[in-house]
């Protein structure tokens, strides 16, 4: 046993082996990513920031229905509705308590038009919980801001509703 291990000393069998690993590895496609430099790819499915839409002329979708709040297991959802002159009924006031928040998606889920969805953001952590606070203009502003990614992303997943 002595004699083996000297042998494999003197001729680096381990270094070797490691050494032959190494550059297989080098070589091969990586298993991680450096983040937030590079990102993965993330399913139409996923369960990010929350942002309310629009219909292609401005108008808002969400009609006040109160549907995601009363669905809404964290109690985190907030609206107020006054009827417009038109008619027709809006939010006066549609907050969000993104610390309540599970993340369960029954908001989107239960909206009659779409209107309220979660969307791919997901880099939203803040310094106070007071940020975390959403209000209407900001759920509006998340919209617009992701309204590309969030109809394609709706557009994709039609098919198994
Ligand atoms: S994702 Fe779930 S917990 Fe969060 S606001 Fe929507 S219904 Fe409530
Ligand atoms: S977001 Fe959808 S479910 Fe919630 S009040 Fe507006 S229309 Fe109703």
């Amino acid at each position: 046993m002595k004699i083996l291990n000297k042998l494999k000393a003197f001729f680096l069998t381990d270094f070797i082996g490691a050494y032959i690993l190494a550059q297989k590895y080098f070589f091969r496609k990586k298993s991680t990513l450096n983040y937030p430099y590079e990102k993965g790819k993330l399913s139409p499915r996923f369960r990010g920031e929350h942002a309310l839409r629009r219909y292609p002329s401005g108008e808002e979708r969400c009609i006040g229905c109160k549907l995601c709040e009363a669905v809404c297991p964290a109690q985190a959802i907030t609206i107020e509705t006054e009827p417009r002159d038109d008619g027709t009924r809006r939010t006066t006031r549609y907050d969000i308590d993104m610390v309540k928040c599970i993340y369960c998606n029954l908001c989107e889920e239960s909206c009659p038009v779409d209107a309220i969805v979660q969307g791919p953001h997901f880099e939203f952590s803040t310094e106070t919980r007071e940020e975390l606070y959403y209000d209407k203009e900001k759920l509006l502003s998340n919209g617009d801001r992701w309204e590309s990614v969030l109809s394609a992303n709706l557009e994709q997943d039609a098919k198994y509703k």
